[in-house]
């Protein structure tokens, strides 16, 4: 390559770096994988070291991947994150690691060692936590600030987000220093990753790729009850070795553990290349059976003194290296491809797969996403695919191996009339997917915002698919507020249904009367308004009328609305069929209105106070928590040295319970709560039953 070739090569390879890194660290929806990542990156550091003239500090290879929000977010990024973090200075430059696939490279590294040390170490050998990284700061035993990694020199506050993240201690036990900075990794367990992506899909919602995403993203939230709900876990790896004269990394990490702090316990002293060599083959296949992602190993010269001589490059420690694992690829045959329409009208493909076992589990199919995507790849029927699982969950095609592609194969044809219902596809500005204009003829459509507008997070009414689809196909129900015109003698003549699934049907019915404006407005299945959202709408405008009237600008007026929502909003309330829906569902019974006390600011009766709520009652626990921020106080996931009290259902955790006792702090049951509040909190039944008459529609 010439010189003017790499000159170009250099500046295209920093672009869609930048570029990816952006969409990784900022928006937390990278397009593709960590391994394409790292070959562009190394491809880049080739280039700089061949004609190093073109290095400049700037450049990638140079410098951490940055998570700062003031870089702006891309239109991927999850709804509901604060963009305006306080930025804090770090004390000690929070790095990257040396990342290599290659063993030769680590037993390199290894050299490299023993000829700069020349003397007898060890190594410290642990997993690499496939999660975001975290500096936390504890001053007199108290946690007192939590940065993210930003961009190494400056991170983002996201300390009341800490908070929320049951396994950091709050206040330290044991003979800890005065101050001291520790950093780690915040992580998503597969079980919550899981549980957040299904309730993603429910909402039509894009699932995050992989839980290292997911822990990012969720860090980044707006609403700190929210980042409780998300089941985040935290495991520390390093204190700055200039903060505490530790002889070795092992030592300093069995203080922070003796501190009370979240270490791993899958560290392990080596004593050369074999025993390294043998971690490494023994986690490949053991990490498998973790409940949260790992990425590699990291291998860390042990010795704090060493660890000085050895020091850093701009980027990185010269006395670590990561091993990174290759993803789990599997080869497959891509046997048809669905082109599925949600409630939205958006319309995705979906490649059907041969079945093929990939990380222990079977995979079938695998999203396409888009018509731009399908083109990129260049896949067609017939085809061998290399598929990927994303942080090993999500199945992903990487690539078409052509040199089995079927002779006779033709590119697939992305379908120009919606595969539902006939109606012309639309792509509207820059929007990646075809859209079906059919909104209210659309079969699929309507069944998905009915299926919508049941879900649990939504009115939570006890049917699934398959009734949606009787109902649908019997004319029954085209819009939600049709529901509610079903009786229970209506429902003993269809298919199936009995005296004891009617009347569960109908009492789901009957206790959606009481759902909350906020969630009700959720339900709606306005375009783009989630349920953090709606929320925000709910309690800025107070009522459903208010919403519909409200111009453009009041709605951005709103925290989290920005044009996109608002103009979506406006839209929807512009629509005589909206508002004809709406008005039937008001007379059903549904609440289009703030609650009393949520509208008038609610009593001070817990101004002041943090509450845990944990265990059942008598409301549902949202209902509990709503309760108690609308009378001044604040809800929290775990007990800490800040808790005022412990709100115990029946059934509460025994571990909040434990921690309560431990600090001497209050568990008080419902009555009692109840007791606390001004006396109409207490009345809150659902509304009057209609009578269920023997005729299908009232
Ligand atoms: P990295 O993730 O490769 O390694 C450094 C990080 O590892 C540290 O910051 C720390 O957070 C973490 N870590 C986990 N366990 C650790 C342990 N036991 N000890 C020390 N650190 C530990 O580096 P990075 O700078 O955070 O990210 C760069 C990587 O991110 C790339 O190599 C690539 O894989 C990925 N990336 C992917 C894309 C994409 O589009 N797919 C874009 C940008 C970055």
């Amino acid at each position: 390559m010439d010189r003017e070739e790499a000159k170009k090569r250099i500046e295209e390879l920093r672009e869609v770096i930048r570029d990816n890194s952006r969409r990784y660290y900022v928006d937390n929806a990278p397009v593709i994988s960590d391994y394409e990542y790292d070959h562009l990156m190394y491809e880049l550091e080739d280039l700089e070291k061949a004609f190093p003239e073109f290095l400049v500090p700037d450049s990638p290879t140079q410098r951490v991947g940055s998570d700062l929000e003031t870089q702006g977010a891309g239109e991927n990024a999850e709804p509901g994150i604060r963009r305006e973090f306080a930025h804090y200075p770090h004390r000690f430059p929070m790095l990257s690691l040396g990342n290599t696939y290659s063993i030769e490279e680590v037993e390199a590294f290894a050299q490299r060692a023993d000829k700069t040390l020349d003397t007898s170490f060890t190594y410290c050998c642990e997993l690499k936590f496939d999660g975001t990284a975290i500096c936390l700061e504890y001053r007199d035993g108290k946690l007192f600030r939590a940065l993210t990694r930003g961009d190494g020199v400056v991170g983002d506050d996201v300390t009341d987000n800490v908070r929320r993240i049951s396994n950091i201690p709050q206040q330290l036990h044991g003979d800890y220093p005065p101050e001291f900075e520790i950093r780690g990794e915040i992580l998503m367990p597969y079980e919550a990753f899981d549980r957040l992506n299904r309730e993603r899909i429910e909402q039509e919602e894009a699932p995050f790729a992989n839980p290292r995403n997911a822990a990012s993203g969720s860090l980044k939230l707006l609403d700190p009850e929210e980042v409780a709900h998300r089941g985040l876990w935290c495991t520390l790896y390093h204190i700055p070795s200039e903060s505490l004269s530790f002889e070795t990394h092992d030592q300093a990490l069995r203080a922070a553990e003796s501190w009370g702090l979240p270490v791993s316990d899958k560290r392990r002293i080596c004593h050369g290349i074999e025993e390294i060599e043998a971690y490494i083959d023994e986690w490949d296949t053991g990490r498998k059976a973790l409940p949260f992602a790992t990425d590699g190993i990291v291998i860390k010269i042990n010795e704090m003194a060493f660890q000085r001589t050895l020091g850093f490059t701009a980027k990185s420690p010269r006395w670590a290296v990561a091993y990174k694992f290759k993803a789990e690829q599997a080869l497959t045959r891509v046997v048809s491809i669905d082109y599925q329409v949600g409630r939205t009208g958006a319309v995705t493909p979906v490649a059907n797969l041969e079945p093929v076992l990939l990380s222990g589990t079977m995979v079938k199919r695998a999203t396409l996403n888009n018509a731009d995507q399908m083109a990129l790849l260049d896949i067609r029927i017939g085809d061998s695919v290399y598929v990927e699982k994303g942080g090993e969950i999500i199945p992903k095609i990487t690539a078409v191996e052509l040199s089995r592609r079927p002779q006779d194969s033709e590119p697939p044809v992305f379908p120009d009339v919606c595969p539902d219902c006939g109606t012309p596809l639309v792509r509207e500005g820059d929007e990646a997917k075809w859209f079906c204009p059919n909104t209210d003829g659309c079969p699929m459509q309507i069944k998905g915002r009915l299926l919508h507008f049941m879900g649990r997070k939504a009115m939570n009414i006890l049917a699934g698919e398959a009734t949606v689809e009787q109902f649908y196909n019997l004319g029954l129900v085209r819009t939600p507020a049709d529901l509610y015109d079903l009786k229970k003698g209506g429902l003993l003549m269809l298919e199936g249904w009995k005296d004891r699934s009617a009347e569960r049907f109908l009492e789901s019915l009957r206790a959606s009367r009481s759902v909350p404006f906020e969630r009700v407005l959720f339900a709606l299945g306005i375009r783009y308004v989630g349920e953090s959202t709606a929320k925000e709408i709910a309690r800025h405008f107070g009522d459903i009328d208010a919403v519909a009237a409200a111009s453009k600008e009041e709605l951005l007026a709103v925290q989290d609305v920005g044009e996109v929502i608002a103009q979506s909003v406006v839209d929807f309330f512009k629509d005589e069929r909206h508002i004809r829906d709406v008005r039937r569902l008001k007379e059903a019974g549904l609440k289009f209105s703030l609650e009393e006390g949520q509208a008038v600011a609610g009593s001070d009766a817990l101004a002041g106070k943090t509450v845990v709520v944990s265990g059942n009652f008598s409301l549902s626990r949202d209902e509990i928590k709503a309760l108690v921020e609308r009378h001044g106080g604040r809800s929290s996931g775990s007990v800490s040295g800040k808790t005022s009290f412990l709100l115990a259902g029946s059934k509460p955790g025994p571990e909040k319970v434990r921690k309560c006792e431990e600090l001497g702090i209050p568990v008080i049951g419902e009555d009692e709560f109840f007791a606390m509040l001004p006396a109409m909190e207490h009345t809150e039944s659902a509304p009057a039953d209609k009578d269920d008459e023997l005729t299908l529609f009232g």
